[in-house]
């Protein structure tokens, strides 16, 4: 058994319950349409999962050896497709949780994709950028042909980002034949757009997270213009969605990520905080345009929305019951646990779920790998229009259910996910 302490820390950190969260999550949205009980142990269990050790030659001489995991929990709709973390919190449950919410999240969207997702158990603010670039390429060495174009295409996570796929892809690339090389390029999306990403994946995900609370508010009359949010996590997710945001006219009161909380309830200008962080060892802790708040403070501030865009199991029975939001807009994948969810909807809380609110990210690689695949280079207004498209389908799709079915949204967006597997899988048969 697990002390309470640890159980605690883990908590926090998302490590643990993640896997008991999204299946839960499932059970739920499965028993309400009545899933058939032989898709149901199909889906409620993973297709693959590899767990890889690798040593990498430090700077200073020595070696050290990493573990990296790559779980695919299901193809039945197309390649295996989700992103890969660098976090000490990455093991396997995490990597199994993390990998069904991205077979929901393909399936909600209407791509052809399934879901995967892995990583490596570090830290990466330890390790330096020529280290990191090593343990990068030597785990796509390890990964070998478990990922490919039309097999498993990772793409950018927590701590990954754009440079990160550009090693993977160069890496994919040199162990294939000349002839095989250009072909390749879908490998990995979320790349920089000089080495085959698409214009636009940078701000994807941000982007749907905007756009979702653009939509929910539009679908309660309520005007942006004004209203206070907070941000836990200022990556690339809560940075953009802060953004776009602010352009609207909303004001960014506060922040929160592992370096503390900051707060300015006459709003924090998310440039200058960007700006401030890229000095500050990518850290809010300091910003001087805004006081130091107490952790414990920030998800009982008075706003109006709520955007949790770092790590899992943040919002909990802990602190659910001090939120004082209208709305949760989940940016992370799984930053609300099941218990918090039934304290908020209680509340009267809103919660646009992540598989819905964060489906931005995979839209926009989905994007990219078309393009790659056709050969084709589309301009950002062309992404980002397309973007709004196919959100605006996924978010009225999920109203009308939540509405017709008087659920609330995630049951809603989980039960159309689900469905549309269900469908595959009663059409095709099990072979053999
Ligand atoms: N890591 C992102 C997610 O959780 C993006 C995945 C992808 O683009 O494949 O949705």
């Amino acid at each position: 058994m697990i002390a309470q302490e640890e159980k605690e820390k883990r908590q926090k950190t998302g490590k643990q319950g993640m896997l008991e969260n999204v299946m839960r999550q499932f059970n739920h949205a499965s028993d309400s349409i009545g899933l058939n009980p032989d898709i149901r142990k199909i889906l409620e269990i993973t297709n693959n999962e590899l767990v890889v050790h690798f040593p990498v030659k430090m700077d200073d001489g020595n070696v050290e050896v990493f573990t990296g995991y790559r779980v695919q929990h299901n193809n039945a709709l197309g390649p295996y497709k989700g992103g890969l973390r660098y976090h000490p919190t990455v093991d396997i449950d995490a990597a199994r949780a993390l990998a069904m919410w991205m077979t929901w999240k393909t399936s909600l969207a209407g791509l052809p994709f399934g879901g995967a997702k892995g990583g490596i158990q570090i830290d990466p603010a330890k390790y330096s950028a020529a280290e990191l670039e090593r343990i990068t390429r030597r785990f796509t060495y390890a990964l070998g042909d478990n990922i490919g174009p039309e097999l498993d295409i990772p793409a950018p996570d927590v701590n990954t980002n754009a440079q990160t796929m550009a090693w993977i892809l160069d890496t994919y690339m040199s162990t294939k034949s000349p002839n095989e090389r250009s072909s390749n390029l879908h490998v990995v999306t979320g790349k920089p757009v000089g080495a085959g990403g698409s214009e636009g994946r940078d701000r994807a995900t941000g982007y749907g997270v905007y756009l979702c609370i653009k939509f929910w508010a539009a679908h309660n009359n309520i005007d942006l213009k004004g209203r206070k949010f907070i941000v836990q996590g200022f990556g690339n997710v809560g940075y953009w969605a802060s953004r776009f945001l602010e352009e609207e006219g909303a004001l960014l009161i506060a922040v929160q990520d592992a370096s503390g909380s900051i707060i300015n309830r006459k709003g924090i200008p998310v440039d200058e905080l960007f700006t401030y962080m890229a000095g500050n060892k990518n850290a809010v802790a300091g910003f001087p345009r805004a006081d130091v708040l107490r952790n414990e403070e920030f998800f009982g501030l008075d706003c109006d929305i709520c955007i949790p865009a770092a790590l899992g199991n943040q919002i909990t029975d802990k602190n659910a019951d001090a939120i004082k939001a209208l709305l949760i807009a989940e940016g992370a994948n799984g930053p609300t646990d099941v218990q918090a969810e039934k304290i908020l909807l209680e509340k009267g809380v809103a919660i646009i779920p992540d598989i819905l609110c964060n489906s931005g990210g995979v839209i926009g690689s989905y994007f990219e790998w078309l393009q790659n695949r056709n050969g084709e280079i589309w301009q950002l207004e062309e992404v980002m229009e397309k973007l709004q498209k196919k959100l605006r389908e996924s978010f009225s799709r999920v109203m009308r259910v939540t509405d017709d079915k008087n659920t609330d949204m995630r049951t809603a967006a989980f039960s159309i996910a689900i469905e549309r597997l269900e469908q595959a899988y009663m059409q095709r048969g099990i072979f053999p």
